[in-house]
């Protein structure tokens, strides 16, 4: 594990360092910090004026998509510097979160698999913010075993149709452009009849319902397609092979585990909030139990950043981090549930009754349980690559047709 930059990357990070603090404003050590990496929506309609601002300067300046190559208006770093980025990045309140499906998962997705004209009619309005997009891949009856979607995409002429449903869509009623995984052969095994396009949101037959959450925010959709035709031209990849393609969608989602591991002060928040508890004559930071909790959670975010650092080593190494991610990914999903529990503890019943981050940032701390693979499926992965458990019982479900299994799925169903 390597602990310290290479001089290249900390050069680097030091310029990421230089940019940031000339152009954005230091984080306040708060819920905040926690919110901004569990909520994706926008509530305010402000904000969205302030992002695009955001992302037109920064697009100008080559700091709005770090990774991308310098000919479509980034700086062609690898994965490493994106992680050193987000992580520099993490310490100021930068406000371009609803352009992150876009940035970090579109584009790459284009810039590896689109045509040039494609390239050029889609990347510049999504560097500068001037169109957001979205991710259609999950369906009710499809998330973690994404190739059972049953979207269907049938060509006609130089056109498809589209007759389906999607859910969790986050963004999608305020996204221009969503990235749709569509069935166009159920007769081949469920991972290879799978095509790729990128979907116009306003098209006729897109009708897109936000679905309010516990948080009180509405930021996910169901979205249903009915007999939208899009053009073969915003096809990505050839036909039947989207599921090779959403790969490129899904890994570019490990680059955004920089901010993940970055800087949130967590702790150091909890730890004022303890102390105005005390100060208001509630239990905090002098009460026994909320002292063992703060060490707990400092140790959890230690450790953390210790699994950071491996991450970034297996980068640097020009090795994908397999078990390593995932070991993150639920680590940080249950750091933050008992930091936002914490949180609202300490609050005591004003957090509780009234408008308060902290009580937000705990009822949105159960999406990160979900959301970028479950907690199940990531305790999959880490019993089978570093416990060494045993697979997974094995179907014929990579052998038989996706219409057979939809068969036999119907029949067991009854
Ligand atoms: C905040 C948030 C934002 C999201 N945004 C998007 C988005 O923008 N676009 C998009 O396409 N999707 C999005 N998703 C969807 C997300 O990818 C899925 O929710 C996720 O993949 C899980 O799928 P599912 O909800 O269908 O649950 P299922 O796959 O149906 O799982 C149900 C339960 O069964 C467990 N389970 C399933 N398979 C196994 C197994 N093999 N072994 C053990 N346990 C298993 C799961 O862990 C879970 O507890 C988002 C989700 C969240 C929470």
């Amino acid at each position: 594990m390597d602990f310290l930059d290479t001089p290249q990357e900390a050069a680097f990070r030091a310029e990421c360092r230089a940019w940031l603090e000339a152009h954005a404003t230091p984080r306040e050590r708060s819920a905040g910090t926690v919110l901004s990496i569990l909520e994706t929506g926008l509530d305010d309609p402000g904000e969205l004026e302030r992002a695009r601002a955001w992302q037109a300067m920064a697009a100008d300046e080559g700091w709005a998509c770090v990774s991308w190559p310098r000919e479509y208006g980034g700086r062609g770093v690898g994965l490493t510097e994106q992680i050193i980025w987000g992580h520099e990045a993490s310490r100021f309140e930068i406000p371009d979160h609803v352009f992150r499906i876009g940035t970090m998962l579109g584009g790459p997705t284009i810039i590896v698999h689109g045509t040039p004209e494609q390239k050029a009619r889609w990347l510049p309005p999504l560097l500068r913010g001037e169109e957001i997009w979205c991710q259609l891949f999950s369906e009710p009856g499809a998330g973690s075993d994404l190739a059972a979607l049953s979207t269907r995409a049938e060509r006609d002429g130089d056109e498809w149709v589209v007759n389906g449903q999607k859910v969790w869509s986050s963004g999608a009623h305020y996204s221009k452009r969503g990235m749709l995984l569509a069935r166009t052969d159920p007769d081949v095994p469920k991972h290879k009849g799978i095509t790729y396009f990128v979907l116009d949101m306003e098209a006729p037959g897109v009708e897109i319902r936000p679905l309010r959450q516990m948080t009180g925010g509405a930021h996910f959709n169901e979205v249903f397609l009915n007999d939208v035709r899009i053009p073969d031209a915003d096809r990505v990849g050839d036909p039947e092979d989207g599921w090779r393609v959403s790969q490129t969608t899904l890994l570019s989602e490990r680059g955004s585990l920089g901010e993940m591991l970055g800087e949130l002060g967590m702790v150091e928040a909890l730890i004022a909030l303890a102390r105005e508890a005390t100060a208001g004559g509630r239990p905090g930071a002098d009460d026994p139990l909320v002292r063992q909790e703060l060490a707990r959670l400092f140790t959890e975010s230690a450790v953390l950043r210790y699994i950071g650092f491996r991450i970034v080593t297996a980068f640097s190494h020009g090795r994908l981090p397999g078990a390593e991610a995932s070991v993150a990914k639920l680590a940080m999903a249950k750091l933050l549930s008992h930091a936002t529990a914490l949180g609202v503890r300490l609050g005591g019943p004003a957090a509780l009754s009234g408008p308060d981050p902290w009580r937000t940032a705990f009822l949105a701390a159960p999406s990160l349980h979900i959301a970028g693979g479950s907690d199940q499926i990531q305790r999959n992965i880490i019993g089978e690559r570093v416990l060494g458990l045993p697979k997974e019982p094995s179907s014929d479900d990579r052998q038989i047709s996706f219409r057979e299994l939809a068969a036999r799925a119907a029949t067991a169903r009854t």
